[in-house]
């Protein structure tokens, strides 16, 4: 059996789409205010990315660049501003933020009808709640690619490799909020494979290049790969091991081209979210 190839990129392209439409329709231009601190290379990309995909949905996006060195309360002040600036309804601070500042402060000073990227404690604690609100994007394009490939998640053993703030914890909820029996495994968890071969959904969220592997997946179970991984080599990959995984799986995400673009349409529909909610 060869698996189903889920398309992100194409998904991700109808909902910006769509996003952009609702724009059109909404009768005002919703803003997003990305924050970045210091000049990460991967984190100056994302930002662009970001930045290019809301203006192409017609959302005013503004990056706001500051120094690495800025304070703690320099930065408060741009997020207190930012609050208080009416045309922004998404506020979003690029992470990492540079060593000496505390990002758990940070997103928690954001107002939480402005918070973008789903962080702020009272989303947290309202996904935690099965009441979600605005949700982390990732997890967000995950249940979206589940939902247009027809994969059932009421009643289905999914389990989610990882258990950060960002993915596979809200992951988790998500999941759990539709319906499925999940597990959260994480570099604890025993016996990893025998976790996933009773899988029919597996989120692979882990940061370790091509670590899940074919004799892990249930047949016909559905593979979902969140991670990005440079090698050495200058190659992408997955935290799955997409080829062996293939032959197994029902249906699979690649690597790149599957949760990365969902990622950025998410934080589009977020900004829209939060537009609507606000205005
Ligand atoms: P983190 O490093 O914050 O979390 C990794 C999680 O994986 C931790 O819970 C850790 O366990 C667990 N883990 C690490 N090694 C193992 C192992 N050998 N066995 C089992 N569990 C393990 O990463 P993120 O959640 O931020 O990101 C995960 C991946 O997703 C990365 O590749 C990242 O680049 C990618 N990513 C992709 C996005 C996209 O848009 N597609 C967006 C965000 C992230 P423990 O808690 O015990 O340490």
């Amino acid at each position: 059996m060869t698996a189903r190839l889920i398309d992100g990129k194409a998904v991700a392209a109808t909902l910006r789409a769509e996003v952009a439409e609702k724009v059109r329709a909404a009768g005002f231009t919703p803003g997003l205010a990305v924050v970045l601190v210091g000049e990460d290379p991967a984190s100056s990309v994302y930002v662009r990315t970001k930045d290019r995909a809301a203006r192409e949905a017609g959302i005013d996006a503004r990056t706001i660049r500051l120094p690495a060195d800025t304070s703690r309360t320099d930065l408060l002040g741009v997020i207190q501003a930012l609050n208080d600036d009416a045309a922004i309804d998404g506020i979003l601070v690029q992470l990492p933020l540079p060593n000496g500042i505390d990002a758990q402060a940070v997103i928690e000073a954001i107002d939480p009808a402005k918070d973008v990227d789903g962080f702020h404690p009272v989303n947290v604690g309202h996904l935690a709640n099965g009441r979600p609100t605005l949700v982390p994007c990732t997890p967000l394009g995950v249940m979206k690619l589940l939902r247009v490939t027809g994969i059932e998640t009421s009643g289905a053993r999914a389990v989610v490799l990882g258990r950060s703030a960002i993915v596979g914890r809200p992951m988790a909820a998500l999941l759990l909020t539709a319906d499925a029996t999940v597990t959260i495994a994480h570099s604890r968890t025993r016996d990893l494979p025998a976790q996933c071969r009773g899988a029919d959904i597996v989120i692979a969220a882990v940061g370790r290049p091509e670590m899940v592997s074919g004799d892990w997946i249930k047949p016909g179970a559905t593979v979902i790969d969140v991670g990005i991984n440079r090698l050495p080599d200058g190659r992408l990959v997955g935290d799955v091991a997409f080829e062996s995984c293939r032959e197994v799986a029902g249906a699979i995400t690649p690597v790149p081209g599957g949760v990365g673009p969902m990622t950025v349409a998410c934080l589009l529909e977020n900004t829209l979210t939060a537009a609507l909610r606000r205005r």
